[in-house]
């Protein structure tokens, strides 16, 4: 399959189980995805491996787990409530919806970037460049209009407009409300980091392809805390520290390239992001940001709480600044679905599909295979035993042993461990290599060594 689309990996993952579509057996609701088993160990994976690179392999930098439920007034300091929309418009004939910016970008194949564009900008642009419905060819659109991207909700039991709350849009604000308590009780100077990991919830104008752009979704975040001054300086470190995080979990450089904003969010002095080449063209997995102290600014205005810190040092008084790097788990594991798929034709003629994921990202990272069912089940089940206290290991005894590599393969598994007569009279096993598709032999009690030194990040 050499260009593998979007809606192919959609089915792929279908079928063998990493993401299927949210509430398939209704129908589904547009653009809601559930991660499936394979799926579900591969994004935890992605997720440990960023709090290794972020958390623990980083002086003070400490993970937090904030309610997704807020109080109200946390998103009207944060500007969300009444600067967190998207320019829609829609086709009066057919009734679809569209993101103006993105619409105008995609009718001009990006020779136009309506990015900086104001609404009336866009709306004259639309207009006078006589830019067709692409869904049923028509030209007769609505005024560009602000689509407020967040939930609400209602608190308690009667739908009072009083009471509404908010689905958190980012996480990062739950970081920015909990720093006065991190710096307290982690006893902490500045720079210091807050990371969390945690469903975000954003009303989107034009969702879609496939886990790319969803209603909801997971973020990793992190955010420095620092001195003013100190900001620049740590904004350009955090890009490239995301960047490496990727390249080193296998996306090649050559896919991955930055994009400097332009037009700035509402709290943004700089912002920059990182974009992976899909099959439908570069589109972000993370955006850097150099968010001043514009947030704990407003929270200390709004909280009447004082945001500042002592320098113990100099015992100079600020608002820090904060630098955030923040990548999309669902659109990272997108990412990592692409670049791990490989079909290859094999000496026999066959072909094979199989996920080269990075070892540490694996959903199984061994698979036991006894030969024979009947004769090598029980002492495979006591190496699948054995080895399922160190790592996911999954067993498969049906089918034959081509169609089990086969199985394994496309689950990423980077070892098969084959039982047969040798297991039981010598102890050993043989051990396949998913890339290279070798094979040694291996003792029994060699198997968790062995298996184990591959599978680090
Ligand atoms: P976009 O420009 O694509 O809408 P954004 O700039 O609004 O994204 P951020 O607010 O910087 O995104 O969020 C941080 C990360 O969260 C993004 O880099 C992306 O990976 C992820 N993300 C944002 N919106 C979505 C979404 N609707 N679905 C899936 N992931 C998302």
């Amino acid at each position: 399959m050499k260009n593998l689309t979007i809606e192919n990996m959609a089915n792929f993952c279908k079928q063998y189980g990493f993401i299927y579509q949210g509430s398939e057996i209704y129908n589904g609701l547009a653009n809601t995805w559930d991660y499936g088993p394979l799926g579900t160990r591969l994004k935890n994976n992605f997720k440990d491996a960023w709090r290794k690179r972020f958390v623990q392999e980083r002086p003070n930098s400490y993970e937090i787990d904030a309610s997704i439920l807020m109080n109200p007034k946390v998103w009207e300091a944060s500007g969300h409530v009444t600067s967190f929309y998207d320019p829609k418009i829609d086709c009066k004939h057919c009734k679809t919806r569209f993101r103006a910016d993105t619409f105008i970008n995609a009718t001009t194949n990006g020779k136009v970037n309506a990015e900086t564009m104001t609404f009336e900008e866009m709306q004259n642009f639309i207009r006078d460049n006589h830019l067709k419905c692409p869904v049923c060819g028509h030209e007769d659109f609505t005024d560009v209009r602000k689509f407020s991207q967040m939930f609400e909700t209602y608190r308690g039991t009667v739908d009072d407009k009083k009471t509404v709350i908010y689905l958190r849009p980012e996480n990062a604000q739950g970081e920015y409300v909990n720093y006065l308590n991190v710096l307290r009780t982690t006893r902490s100077k500045l720079p210091f980091s807050i990371a969390q990991v945690g469903k975000a919830f954003r009303n989107e104008v034009t969702p879609g392809n496939f886990t790319f752009r969803t209603i909801e979704f997971e973020q990793m975040e992190f955010q420095t805390f620092c001195e003013p001054g100190k900001d620049i300086e740590l904004y350009e470190y955090f890009k490239e520290y995301a960047k490496k995080f990727f390249m080193d979990l296998g996306l090649p450089e050559e896919k991955l390239r930055f994009h400097n904003h332009e037009k700035l969010a509402f709290y943004a002095k700089a912002a920059c992001d990182i974009e992976y080449k899909f099959p439908f063209g570069f589109g972000e997995l993370n955006g850097t940001h150099d968010r001043t102290d514009y947030d704990l600014s407003r929270h200390q205005q709004y909280s009447k709480q004082k945001m500042e810190y002592v320098d113990p040092m100099t015992n100079k008084k600020f608002i820090p600044y904060i630098v955030e790097s923040s990548i999309g788990v669902d659109r990272g594991v997108l990412a990592l679905l692409f670049e791990a798929y490989h079909e290859e034709k094999l000496g026999d003629g066959t072909t094979r599909e199989v996920m080269k994921f990075h070892p540490y990202l694996a959903p199984y990272k061994v698979t036991v295979l006894p030969l024979v069912k009947k004769r090598h089940s029980e002492i495979a089940l006591s190496i699948y035993k054995k080895l399922s206290k160190y790592f996911m290991t999954s067993y498969d005894d049906s089918g034959s042993i081509g169609k089990r590599y086969r199985r394994s393969d496309i689950a990423g598994t980077p070892f098969a461990i084959t039982i047969d007569d040798n297991t039981i009279n010598n102890k050993t096993v043989t051990l396949r290599d998913r890339d290279t598709m070798r094979q040694i032999i291996l003792n029994i009690d060699e198997i968790t060594t062995f298996v184990g030194d591959r599978v680090t990040f």
